[in-house]
């Protein structure tokens, strides 16, 4: 009899809430992996940083594991499947896993819950990736927030050292399978090539968190932590980051409450992975229109630092958060392109996409989401690189043709742009 810990965006052996939990009351305890094809089978691209990463994560937790004599079980379907499959295979007596809040995901769980609990198997869920959950941190009336200020003022009086502490998994590590080797699938064989992505252990510096307050904003300097990929898919446990950031910068551990807070919200507002926060943003009539978006896609629009914001994110799969929230901006009020599209983009080209944080930084951007800058608040590509990329360093490292004739002249004018934004979004706000 074994159990399972069903690892999803928590690919690490210590500090894991359901892993933990599972080597501390079990005994025989499996890890395993599902490459799930419903999510795979969406991906546009097979050439994918992120299925790369995941794999040569796996890779690594796998030869933890052999050397301790465990394994790892690695399966490949739709979850359904998979488990009716091992069902059938080994005598399961609980299954464990850390809760997810996407739509998608908890409808999955669901699913997977019934089936295995008809067959008298035990299907236990923790809370890992966040630091508060659901309807942790609501009102006092018991609704949920949807300005942050509030919500993060009331997280910070409830912190206390019991949601901050680590889970000794090794304490147990005694309770790990100890049985037959498991195949370990290769990249190709799951339909998917090798990319230039690097798994390396996640390594927070003190140094950026100690002045991140101060250097976070200047997209040319190495000044924020890079931890985004890690902690989308659990390669580091956010109680310990948040630690790190309690002691040593306010800021930064408010960065890790937005994330929190946009979890929160997704939780609590499913529909705004179609719809707006705000209902009378879905009336704005979006020009929509695709030579512009083709050109803001590639990093084309004449306004360089868009233009290198687009292109670091093509090239390398991440972008800054000042960068992201200019390109953003631009896309929805200087293009009045629906803010969809641009989320769109995003999820496929990310390598730390989140649905939570993507739409929320995007619903920010657009003036659609709770708690988004006003409508009128409109980004001025210039002043923004004026105050955020004073020397041109990061532009001129994406535009190495910045000077040159073959840089496109601006596909729209500033002021131009500004008016007509204004007009639309007020015209369409006030019907
Ligand atoms: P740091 O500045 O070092 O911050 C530390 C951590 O705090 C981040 O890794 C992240 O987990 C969290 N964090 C920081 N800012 C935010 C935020 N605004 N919302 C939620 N969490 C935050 N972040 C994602 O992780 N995935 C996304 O798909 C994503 N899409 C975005 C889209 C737009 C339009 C915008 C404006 C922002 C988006 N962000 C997203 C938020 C933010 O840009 C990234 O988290 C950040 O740039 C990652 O770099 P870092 O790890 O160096 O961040």
């Amino acid at each position: 009899q074994i159990s399972l810990v069903w690892l999803r965006r928590d690919l690490r052996l210590d500090d894991q809430a359901a892993l933990y939990h599972a080597l501390k009351n079990e005994t025989n305890v499996l890890p395993l992996f599902i490459f799930d094809t419903t999510i795979l089978n969406l991906l546009p691209n097979k050439f994918d940083r992120r299925v790369d990463f995941i794999h040569q994560v796996l890779s690594d937790m796998k030869k933890e594991l052999d050397a301790i004599n465990s394994s790892l079980l690695v399966e490949y379907g739709d979850p359904i499947d998979v488990f009716s499959e091992l069902i059938d295979r080994f005598t399961i007596k609980a299954i464990y896993t850390n809760r997810d809040y996407e739509p998608t995901a908890i409808a999955r769980d669901e699913s997977v819950k019934k089936l295995v609990e008809s067959k008298g198997i035990a299907f236990k869920t923790f809370k890992d990736q966040c630091i508060f959950e659901q309807s942790e941190i609501v009102k006092d009336d018991g609704s949920p927030y949807s300005i942050f200020t509030p919500y993060s003022r009331k997280w910070k009086s409830k912190l206390n050292d019991f949601y901050l502490k680590s889970y000794p998994c090794k304490k147990y590590y005694h309770h790990f399978y100890q049985g037959d080797d498991f195949k370990f699938p290769d990249l190709e064989s799951l339909g998917f090539s090798k990319t230039d992505i690097v798994y390396n252990k996640f390594v927070l510096s003190r140094e950026i968190v100690r002045h991140y307050d101060k250097t976070r904003d200047f997209p040319a300097l190495k000044g924020t932590s890079r931890a985004s990929m890690h902690l989308r898919f659990g390669t580091i446990s956010i109680r310990k980051l948040a630690r790190y950031a309690l002691d040593y910068n306010e800021t930064y551990l408010n960065e890790l409450i937005w994330r929190d807070f946009y979890m929160m919200i997704l939780y609590h507002y499913p529909k705004i992975v179609r719809h707006s926060f705000k209902a009378d943003y879905d009336k704005i009539p979006w020009l929509n229109n695709e030579k512009d978006f083709k050109a803001w896609c590639e990093g084309k629009t004449g306004y360089p630092i868009v233009d290198a914001g687009m292109r670091e994110l093509n090239t390398t799969g991440f972008m800054h958060n000042r960068v992201r929230m200019i390109v953003a901006s631009f896309l929805t009020k200087h293009l009045l392109i629906d803010w969809r599209w641009g989320e769109a983009y995003f999820a496929e080209k990310l390598d730390d996409y989140d649905l939570s944080a993507n739409n929320g930084g995007w619903q920010w951007a657009a003036s659609s989401g709770c708690d988004a800058v006003p409508y009128f608040r409109i980004f001025n590509p210039e002043e923004q690189t004026k105050k955020f990329d004073p020397n041109r360093a990061y532009i001129r490292k994406w535009i190495p043709e910045l000077d040159s004739l073959d840089y496109p002249k601006p596909i729209v004018e500033h002021k131009f742009a500004r008016e007509r934004a204004l007009n639309v979004y007020k015209k369409a706000l006030a019907g």
